[in-house]
C-alpha cells in the first residue's frame, strides 16, 4: 500500500524499534507511547481492519500477541497488559493497517485511561434485542 506508514515499516523505507518478528508478523515499539513497552503487533501485508485481515495472518497476529506479552511479562513486570485494537476513524483508528495494541501498565503508575470505563448498569431489554440483531447477522 503506496502511502501505508506500517508498510513503509515492513518494506524497512521507516525505521522501527522491532522486538519480533515471524513469516506473517512484524511487533515493534509505538513511538508514542502511552506506558513503557507499548507494542504494536501488526500484519506484514496491509489490510486496514477486523473486516479485511485475513483469518491466518489474524491468527498469527494473536499467536504473536501471546508471545510478545510474555517477554513484556518477563522483561518489565508490569501489574497487567491492556490489549486494544481499534477499526474506523469513529474510534479513532489513525493508522488504516491493522494492528494490536499491546499496553503494559506498572504498578506504580496511573490506570490507564483505555482501561477505566464507569460501569453503569444496562437496560436488560435493550442488550437482548442488541443481542439477537448480532446474533441474526451472524446466522
Ligand atoms: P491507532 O491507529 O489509533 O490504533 O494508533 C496508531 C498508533 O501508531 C499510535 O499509537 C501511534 O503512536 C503509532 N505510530 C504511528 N506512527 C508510528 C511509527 N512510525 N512507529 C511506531 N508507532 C507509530
Ligand atoms: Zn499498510
Amino acid at each position: 500500500m503506496e502511502d501505508c506508514i506500517f508498510c513503509k515499516i515492513v518494506a524497512g523505507e521507516i525505521p522501527c524499534f522491532k522486538v519480533y518478528e515471524d513469516e506473517r508478523v512484524l511487533a515493534f515499539e509505538d513511538i508514542n507511547p502511552i506506558s513503557e513497552g507499548h507494542t504494536l503487533i501488526m500484519p506484514k501485508k496491509h489490510a486496514r481492519n477486523l473486516w479485511e485481515i485475513p483469518e491466518k495472518d489474524l491468527t498469527a497476529i494473536h499467536l504473536a500477541s501471546q508471545k510478545v506479552g510474555n517477554a513484556i511479562r518477563e522483561a518489565l513486570d508490569p501489574a497487567g497488559i491492556a490489549v486494544l485494537q481499534l477499526n474506523g476513524r469513529g474510534v479513532n483508528q489513525v493508522v488504516m493497517h491493522y494492528h494490536l495494541h499491546l499496553m503494559p501498565r506498572a504498578s506504580d503508575h496511573p490506570e490507564l485511561p483505555v482501561t477505566c470505563w464507569e460501569i453503569k448498569e444496562g437496560d436488560m431489554e435493550a442488550i437482548k434485542k442488541t443481542a439477537e440483531k448480532i446474533a441474526e447477522a451472524l446466522e
